[in-house]
């Protein structure tokens, strides 16, 4: 059975891998030059990379992990210390760890809190300790409810104190959903602080040996075709025409450079485009329907990706940094982390500037003035006296609409794979899936819809792999 799907992300390419197991065969269909979608990257005229975004994989991700071996590309993965490594405003140029040791969960994650007396005094440890009891004992059950409640209300509920939203929460938040704790729905970072407390290596982070494009998303699409199935970029998804059933009839392709459009026929058809694309081309009948009306609910947050390369060496950290400071999130330098961005006498940054709703239509130049005015207050030592670093050049790249905005209330928007449309499903780091929006929830998301796919319709073939989901 052929399977059409829209879009060449993690998701539309993990759905594509785990069918292709499951005996379908798919065709990708991406509207870009580029795979990957929010991991897309590109290089530049002097063969430099820059991405989409700075993506780190932790090991509390089962499925994406399971990929890379399958794959037989787990040697890509570039693990790093087991340690959460904070910038501290109040010292510039200071950093304060979280060092986790190697003893089991979850007290190698209190371990790691107790030793750090920089950001958080006792009785804030102890508060905060008290305020997560309902979250450990309760579980997934506890963490959903909270979805009503922002993460800066739950922290009011619980009595913690203000401060530790201040020390650590503002960079936690920023990091999983581009936006404040006053912002955040609590089932996010409830999800996160559950998985780091419940498995030992859950923080644990790694980065990509080099851009996910190549590195990542070129080994599934060769997966895909060496056993029948097809990938094609510059084939965006037009329109999904009906029958009088209101099934899909097929993809109508938008025809590129005069080319007239073209209808595509498959078995069953995939929606893996992000959320606000699709809500834009819903057909009209099916807009009637609640599953489909659920998705108004969700929309995509702006994200700003930054890379600077400088003259010289700023730091030698290999690993990923949360600033704590107002306009940026995280950031690493590259050249240490990443053995294709290797280099050992000059830095380049990659950073995420969140929240970017005031920032996202801003000129390049403006944005990178005022990271570099920040850069003072990480890197004094560099960006002080006579000889101050020298930024050689920059990319800058921006995301209107990213992941969705994972505000309070979001969950019960969130759609499941299978829709009331037969012949038609869902995949999406977006769609339901416990991983939230991230890479793990993407391809999560596409070997659920995989899985969906093939317990509703047997293709008629014998030497199928069922779909594992890791938990
Ligand atoms: C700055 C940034 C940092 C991030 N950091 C991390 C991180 O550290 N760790 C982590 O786990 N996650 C991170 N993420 C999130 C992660 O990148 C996403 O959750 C994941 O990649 C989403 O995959 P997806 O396949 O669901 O969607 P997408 O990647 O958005 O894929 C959708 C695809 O559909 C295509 N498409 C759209 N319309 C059409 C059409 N009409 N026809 C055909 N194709 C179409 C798009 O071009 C795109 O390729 C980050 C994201 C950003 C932006």
């Amino acid at each position: 059975m052929r399977v059409a799907i829209a879009g060449a992300g993690l998701a539309g390419l993990a759905c594509a891998k785990y069918l292709t197991d499951a005996g379908y065969t798919p065709i990708v269909l991406e509207r870009r030059d580029v795979l990957g979608g929010k991991v897309a990257a590109w290089q530049d005229e002097d063969g430099d990379w820059y991405e989409t975004g700075l993506h780190i994989f932790f090991g509390a991700y089962p499925n994406i992990l399971q990929l890379f071996k399958e794959l037989d590309i787990e040697d890509r993965l570039q693990w790093k210390e087991h340690t959460m490594i904070f910038n501290q405003p109040e010292v510039p140029g200071t950093y304060s760890r979280f060092d986790f040791p190697d003893i089991p969960a979850p007290w190698n994650g209190i371990v790691a809190i107790l030793r750090n007396n920089d950001m958080l005094t006792w009785p804030e440890k102890i508060k905060f300790g008290l305020g997560l009891i309902p979250a450990m004992i309760q579980g997934q059950n506890y963490v959903e409810q909270m979805d009503r409640y922002s993460f800066s209300e739950w922290l009011k509920l619980q009595n913690v104190p203000p401060r530790v939203e201040k020390e650590v929460f503002i960079a936690m938040s920023k990091a999983l959903n581009f936006i404040d704790p006053d912002e955040i729905s609590s089932t996010v970072i409830l999800t996160a602080l559950n998985r780091f407390l419940q498995e030992k290596n859950g923080s644990k982070m790694a980065f990509l040996d080099g851009s996910p494009t190549e590195r990542l998303c070129q080994p599934i699409v060769d997966y895909i075709t060496e056993r029948g199935g097809e990938v094609r970029l510059n084939a965006p998804v037009k329109e999904f025409l009906l029958d009088e059933d209101g099934k899909v009839r097929g993809f109508l392709m938008r025809g590129l450079d005069g080319q007239p459009d073209e209808v595509l026929t498959a078995d069953l058809y995939v929606s893996a485009m992000p959320v606000d694309p699709l809500k834009v081309m819903l057909p009209e009948p099916w807009r009637q329907l609640d599953y489909f009306k659920q998705l108004d609910g969700l929309e995509g947050v702006p994200v700003i990706n930054l890379h600077l390369w400088f003259d010289r060496k700023l730091t030698d950290i290999d690993h990923l940094l949360f600033s704590r400071s107002p306009l940026l999130s995280v950031y690493a330098d590259m050249s240490n982390t990443c053995k294709a961005y290797a280099n050992p006498d000059r830095s380049m940054l990659e950073l995420v500037l969140a929240p970017a709703k005031d920032w996202i239509s801003k000129s390049d130049s403006e944005i990178v003035e005022a990271t570099l005015a920040e850069l003072e207050q990480l890197f004094p030592q560099h960006f002080s006296g006579d000889d101050r670093a020298k930024l050689l050049k920059y990319h800058v790249v921006k995301t209107p609409r990213s992941v969705y905005k994972a505000t309070p209330g979001r969950q019960q928007h969130r759609p499941s794979q299978t829709t009331p449309i037969t012949n038609f499903f869902l995949t999406g780091d977006y769609t339901m899936q416990r991983y939230l929006a991230s890479m793990e929830g993407a391809v999560l998301s596409g070997k659920l819809t995989a899985q969906a796919i093939a317990n509703s319709n047997r293709p008629s073939v014998t030497n199928t792999q069922p779909i594992g989901v890791g938990s």
